[in-house]
Formats: C-alpha cells, structure tokens, sequence
C-alpha cells in the first residue's frame, strides 16, 4: 500500500514532468500511459508493503548485529524474495563467479521504470554517445530519462560492511515512501557484491574464528581465489571473470551516470573518506566530471552531517591520477566514480576506541567534524554507508536534469576533443611479436566499450604502411580518455612533502601504459586515418601454422602462447632445447635461444592453429653441444605463504593461464625437505623476507597458519640448490634469496622493506614502466628482443656477484623511464634487473621487478616460462631425482 499512496503524494512538480514526459513520449505515449495506468490498479491491489520482507525477517538478525554476517547464500535469497515480492526490485544473475557462485545485479526503481527497463538501457546507450542524439532527441532524453546510479558493494571481502548494508539499503528503497516518489527519477543498480566468493571465504573464516583468540583476524588465504586485494586493480585488463561481469553492465548494458564504489580502510583514523579526492588529477579526465565528482561527495558528507554523523574527511590519500579501479575506469566513460572508505571494525566484531588513540586530522575544510571516539561496529560502518547512499538517490533525483545533461556534454567534449588535439587515432598493426597479446588488448579495449575498426585493404597513414586487418582506434569517440590513457605514457608529476624533500607518495602506482606491458605496437597518428574501415565487434587470433617437412619444429619463442605449446609437447613426450648460438637452418639465421623440440609436431601444429603462432621444421637437426635440454615437463613448485600474497595469486593465475602445470606449497610442505626429489624449479612470489621467514605471528591466527618457513625451510630451501634445484625469485623475495639463500647478488637499494634507508629519500620508483638491456644469448632471454619493459614497483636494484650473470640490465647513461615516476634514475645506471646467480650445485634466478604484474605484463611472462624451463634442463649430466 505504501506504493499506492506514495502515488497519491506526489508533488506537483514532479507529477508536472511526468506529465511532460508522457507527452514527449509521442507515439509511445499512450502506450506508457495504459502501462502505467495498469500499473497503477495493480499496485493498489497488492498486498500490503508490510509483506515485503524485512532482512531480518529472513536472517534472523539486523544487518550489521555484531558478530553476524549474512552468507552469500543468505544474500541471494533475501534478494530473491524481495524482488518476489516488491514491484520496485528486479533481480538478475549476470554471470558467475571464478568459484561459481551467481553475481547478482538489483534493478531498483519506480515499477514503471522497470517495466520500460529495455526503452531505459537503450536511451542510457545514445546518451552514453552524443553522436547518436540530435538536439531534439537530446531534449527529450533530458526531460524524460531517470538518471542512473550504480552502486557496488564490498569488492574488497574484509571490508564485509556494504554487503550487509546493501540488503537494508534495498529494502528501504523497496518499502519507503519517500525513496519510492524518488524512484520515478532514479535506477539504481545496487551489486551486493562485487566479489560474493569472498563474502563466504571471510564470513566462513569470521564464523570459524569467532569467539577465539582469532576473533576478527583476516584469513590467511586470498578474499579472491586468484588476486584477492587486486581484484580491484583489475578494471582495464578484466582479467578476472567479476571485472568482465561488471564491465559488460557499465559499458555495454546500463551506462550508469555515477558509479559509488563502498570501501573500508583502517580502524584508527578517520570515520569515512569521501570526495573530493586527492591530487594529482590525470591528465585525461574531465575537469567538469572533476567537479561533479566533489558536488556529489559533499552532498553525501553533507547527508551525514545533518543525520548528527561525524569524522567524514576529504581529498586525503585517494588519488586522481591511478587508472584500474572500480571508480577510476567509469570516470574515462564519463561517468562520476566516487568511493567512499569507512573506518573498519574488526571484520564483524565491534571495537572501542578511545579519542586519544584516534589517529584523525586536525578539524579543518576537509575534516570538519572530528569524531569523538567511542565504540565502532559494524552496524556503525552500515549506517554511514546507507545514508551515504541514500543521499546519493536523493541528489540523482533531484539533479536528475543536470546528470544527464552532464553525461552528454562530457562525451560531446570528448568526441571534440579526439577532433581537435592529437593524437585522432591509434593503429594497431596486424603483424606483432605476439598474436594473442593483439588479440587480448584489442578485446579488452572492445569489452570496455572502445570503437576499434579494421582496414578491408592496405593502407598508409604518414608514411607508414599497413596491411589489410590492421587495427584503428580514432579517438574521436566519446570514452576517448580510457583508451588514451592506456595508450600513452605517464608523466606522473613530481610531488614533494616539503621542498627538497621525499616524493609524496602516489595512491597505487604510476604509470600503466598497455602497449609497453604488453609488448604490442601501437602507432598514434596526428591526422585522421584515410582507409576502409570496418567496425570492429570481436577479435579471434589469426590462426598459425608450422611451415616446411619434418618432426623437428624450431619455434621462435616470441609469442606467450608458444611457451603453452611447449609444455603440450613436453606433455606428449617431446625434447626441447635452447639454441645455444645462432645457426642456420631453412636458408637462414637463427638466433641463440631459438626452442627446438623434437617428438611433437602434430601437438605444435594443433597449438600453432589454435593460438595464433608460426613456426618452422625441419627433417633433422643435429643437437648442438651443450644445449641445456627439457625431457621431461619441468616439475614447478609455488611457495604459497598464509600472508595471503596477492603476487602468489597472480603468479598462479598467469601459469594456469600460460597451461604451466605447478604444485602450490605451504610452508609445511617447505618445511618437510626433500624437495629435489618432487621438483626441478620453485618460485617464490614477492614478498618480503621476513613474512616468508617468520610468516604470521603466533597468537594472530590459529597456530598451523602461523611461523612462515622457519629454520627449517631454510635448510630445506637451501639444500634444494645445493642438489642442483633452480629458484625463481621475484621481485622483493630476491631480497630473501640474497640475504637468506645466499645467492651471490648485492643489493644497491633495498626495494620496499627497505623504505627508511637514507636511499630512500634518493630513490623512488613506485610503480614505473623501465626500459632493460637483454642478453640475449641466455635461455631465460630466448625470444625477446634486445629490449624489454618491465615493471618495476619499488623493486629492488641489484648488482651481478661474481660467478652470477646478469640476464637484464639498466642502460648505462640516460633515464631508462619509459612510463610513470622516477627519482634518482641515475642510482639505476647499469644496474642488473635480471641474474642467474649460482648456488651449489644449482641456481637462483633473481628478478629484480615483478615480470607477471598484476596479470598485464604479457611483455615479459615469457622470462618466467623460459627461466622455468632453463631451470628445469639439463646440459648433458642427468640431475639427481629422475
Ligand atoms: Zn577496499
């Protein structure tokens, strides 16, 4: 009944525009007017809003009770029922998750919205691209379209508040009068979760642990089975089935005008950040989007302030300028990104917190009303998020106009923008070092909404010559500032707390630039493109194909993928040997590092088809002296610390990715030795010495999570190098295979756990695209060019030991920066990135960056399956274990 008297309150003004907007609505018009009419009658004979259950009719307690989380099965089914039973709520799986649990999407809205949502989805669509309107059409759209809000709730599982939130938020805007009569203005599409996997990996952790001495820890495995933390770095590269579930509803489905991103941070600070953020601004937003971005984050503190709620700050830590976020991606769709990042309880478990241990800014303009202490609970984080919420509704509707013109505009600013300053376009050649890397960047620029085109036949933009298929992305398109800020380089400016002093820290890192990660070239051209063009909607790889007679294939090794075929064969029983010197076979050269595999040809040739690479054979090839050889599919294993560490699960999902078959190790598995006679190569993921030394404390979770290897992982460890194992160490664990592993390397600057050393204050490069010399005449360098991109975060630089050999270096003289921030490049002059230093009767290979990032270093994954490889070869003398 509420809706039906919602109906009967109506304010004349709001009752005015939809008179208008019927009107408008011409030839549909009457249809609207039945439809809504019909409505109308069955609305006033629907049971009463009292039937539509509240959550904690279902649940058993209110969200947000201390100590109680509601599972995501228990989430799915209250959402289930409510839209069962309120005409307000529609509920949509709109894919699965990487562990198989349904990703929901609440449509919430006016009745007569949901029942014109197609007709809505498709104006959203036009406003979301100016070109499509003319003037009279955008007229209408103005008066007549609701704006559309998308809220998302708890990527990040720990920081559970908003998924519980989310269940009272969506009642109330099911059951409360005045969010209904705001409802005709506004679709709000509410995600519960954007990561339900890890509402049940913390909530079943929480519930395991609730009550012990572990009440309220965090667990000890990834809240993402593969990339935890970073599932929210993720939103260019969607390498994880959520990004892309979501992506697909921003940029294909619903082309929401704001995007509310739910955060938690720290427990001790602050009670809730919000817009405005933090400088610096990247270059490629919008300023108007900008100011939107900070109305709309006042308005929302300004909520909680008249609702008595305090310690709301602003433009603190939360930066502008990074790129990947769930806020960040939409606002280069033009769209308004804001997060918020409440203080935190203990995962459910209440905290008290008394005012002088309260770490809160001075009062100022950004931190108007200091928090006065006290207790905080869960059921605290719910309230701020829900009226935080709720404001945003309010604000959407009552500026509903202004949204949407403002959507137009700053897509209309960004097709001129692509006119007028350059580069207008980008093109992709068809011929790369690595197909399926084309093909992936082409896709995820599609999958997030980029106008790509294809060449029918050759052509020539200034001077160049490209083939038919070649790839053209004008930037006179209205989400120009995504793709041009994957394309470019940064130029992360340069920040000082004081001046003279250390750079002010950038919020993530600084730089991104997809064709340097990935190895793809890319050409920007300063004129428009003159071809036949086709648009483009997906991308599959060219198939390849293994040229000339014979069962021994000579791959080139410089796509990703010939290092999955590779394994296949090893897999079928082939042999594989590095090259190593150059020899000439096929009338013609071929360098050190070239992979012959004898034994597979049928595996390669169904590979080569399948995933885009060409190769060549030959009848016979006599084995060169010396050449390290691969008999058998290397046995890998991946340290997996209870630190849950992010860089193990991006290594794991880069190897299942690559088809590299591994064994993960706890560290009790370390810890129990013998570990020659189980496997040929293990790597160790980044991270720091200590937490793989020590690992958790005791006392913080449930002992046999606690001691990281110990002593006696340590000896296990080392005797696996001294019976001839390899180790790949990366990025900041190299630190532990030099100090504690005693790989013969030394460390010029000391990467992140080094951050006080006087260096520090010299030295920053907190997450930059650097440009490194190869030897290419190593294994691990086979197929790369003479350079490479790496990314560095923080890593440590590194000198070669005698004995040891670098692999990658640092040029000598200039900056090696190719993209982000650097200070003191000179410390890197010359510097070793990659090493192979001996150790017994084995050896360590040390990455001195993170080769497989964040998943989007596709350039250099190929360092890892060749060091892999070369760990697990042998040159002539059978290794112990076989
Ligand atoms: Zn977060």
């Amino acid at each position: 009944m509420t809706d039906a008297l919602t109906h009967g309150r109506t304010d004349a003004r709001t009752h005015g525009r939809t008179d208008a907007r019927l009107r408008g609505g011409a030839a549909l018009g009457a249809r609207v007017v039945g439809a809504a009419l019909l409505l109308l009658a069955a609305l006033a004979a629907a049971p009463a809003a009292a039937q539509v259950p509240a959550p904690q009719s279902v649940l058993g307690f209110r969200p947000g009770a201390d100590s109680m989380l509601a599972s995501w099965g228990q989430i799915a089914d209250y959402f289930g029922r409510l839209a069962a039973a309120s005409p307000r709520v529609r509920l949509d799986t709109v894919g699965l998750t990487t562990q198989g649990r349904p990703y929901l999407l609440a449509t919430i809205s006016d009745p007569a919205n949901l029942a014109r949502r197609t007709a809505l989805m498709a104006a959203q669509r036009r406003l979301a691209d100016p070109r499509t309107l003319d003037s009279a059409s955008e007229a209408r759209l103005v008066a007549t379209q609701p704006a559309v809000v998308l809220i998302s709730c708890s990527i990040h599982s720990t920081e559970i508040a908003a998924s519980q939130m989310s269940l009272e938020l969506a009642y109330r805007l099911a059951t409360d009068s005045a969010l209904g009569t705001l409802l005709r203005d506004v679709v709000v599409l509410l995600v519960p979760s954007a990561n339900p996997d890890g509402i049940d990996i913390v909530g079943d952790w929480y519930r395991r642990t609730k009550g012990t001495p572990f009440d309220g820890s965090s667990p000890p495995w990834l809240y993402h089975p593969y990339v935890g933390h970073d599932n929210n770095r993720d939103w260019f590269m969607l390498t994880q089935p959520e990004t892309r579930i979501l992506t697909k509803v921003l940029y294909k489905q619903w082309f929401p005008e704001v995007v509310y991103d739910i955060h938690q941070m720290g427990g001790n600070g602050s009670r809730l950040f919000l817009p405005p953020f933090d400088d610096p601004v990247n270059p490629n937003l919008d300023g108007t989007l900008v100011e939107a971005t900070s109305h709309v984050g006042t308005a929302m503190a300004t909520a909680l302030a008249d609702a008595g709620y305090t310690g709301v700050e602003h433009q603190a830590r939360f930066d502008l300028w990074w790129h990947g976020g769930n806020r960040s991606a939409p606002v280069r769709h033009n769209m308004i990104g804001i997060l918020s990042e409440a203080a935190s309880a203990r995962i459910a478990s209440p905290v008290q917190l008394r005012l002088a241990d309260v770490r809160q800014p001075a009062r100022g303009v950004q931190f108007p009303l200091p928090w006065a202490g006290g207790w905080w609970r869960l059921r605290s984080i719910v309230d701020y998020e829900l009226t935080a919420s709720e404001a945003l509704v309010r604000l959407a509707a009552n500026e509903r106009a202004e949204f949407v013109r403002r959507f137009v505009r700053a897509g209309q600013r960004a097709v001129e923008a692509g006119r007028s300053e350059l580069p207008r376009a980008y093109i992709i050649p068809t011929s790369q070092r690595d197909e399926g890397a084309r093909v992936q960047l082409a896709t995820l620029l599609l999958s997030t909404g980029i106008e790509i085109f294809r060449a029918r036949a050759p052509f020539t933009a200034e001077g160049r010559n490209y083939a038919a298929g070649a790839l053209v992305i004008p930037l006179a398109q209205p989400f120009r500032a995504h793709v041009k800020d994957l394309f470019e380089r940064q130029a992360y400016p340069d920040r000082r707390l004081y001046p003279g002093g250390p750079p002010v820290p950038p919020y993530d890192v600084t730089g991104w630039t997809l064709p340097l990660t990935m190895a793809v070239a890319v050409d920007s051209v300063r004129t428009a493109v003159a071809a036949d063009l086709e648009r483009l909607d997906t991308l599959a790889v060219t198939p390849g194909r293994i040229a000339g007679y014979g069962d021994v294939v000579l791959l080139a090794n410089r796509a990703n993928s010939e290092a999955t075929a590779v394994w296949r064969a090893l897999a079928a029983g082939a042999t594989v040997e590095f090259a190593p010197a150059p020899f000439d076979a096929t009338g013609r050269t071929w360098p050190a590092g070239t992979l012959v595999v004898r034994g597979a040809r049928a595996v390669l040739e169904r590979a080569a088809a399948e995933l885009g690479f060409d190769a060549v054979a030959v009848p016979r090839l006599a084995a060169a002296a010396g050449a390290p050889t691969i008999r058998r599919a290397p046995r890998v294993g991946l340290y997996k610390s209870w630190n849950a560490n992010m860089d193990e699960g991006w290594t794991r999902w880069v190897l299942e990715r690559l088809g590299v078959p591994f064994t993960s190790l706890a560290d009790s598995a370390v810890r129990a030795g013998n570990l020659r006679a189980r496997f040929d190569v293990l790597i160790l993921p980044s991270e720091g010495s200590s937490q793989i030394r020590n690992g958790r404390p005791a006392g913080s979770v449930p002992p046999e999570y606690t001691g990281g290897i110990g002593g006696e992982g340590l000896e296990a460890l080392r005797a696996f190098l001294q019976n001839g194992g390899t180790i790949l160490a990366l990025d900041q664990a190299s630190l532990f295979a030099i100090t504690d592993l005693t790989a013969p390397a030394s460390v010029i600057l000391g990467g992140r756990g080094n951050r006080d050393a006087p260096t520090a204050s010299r030295f920053s490069a907190p997450g930059s695209i650097f440009e490194v010399e190869l030897d290419r005449t190593h294994p691990v360098a086979s197929g790369m060019d003479s350079v490479a991109a790496i990314f560095f975060e923080s890593s440590p630089l590194l000198d070669a030991a005698p004995g040891g050999r670098a692999i990658a270096s640092f040029r000598r003289e200039g900056n090696p920066l190719l993209s982000g921030y650097v200070q003191g490049a000179e410390l890197m002059a010359g510097r070793a990135a990659l090493i192979e230093a001996p150790v017994g009767t084995g050896r360590v290979i040390l990455f001195g960056f993170s080769p497989q990032h964040r998943g989007q270093t596709n350039g250099t994954f190929k360092l890892l399956t060749n060091a892999i490889l070369y760990g697990s070869s042998q040159t002539g003398r059978p290794a112990p274990g076989r």
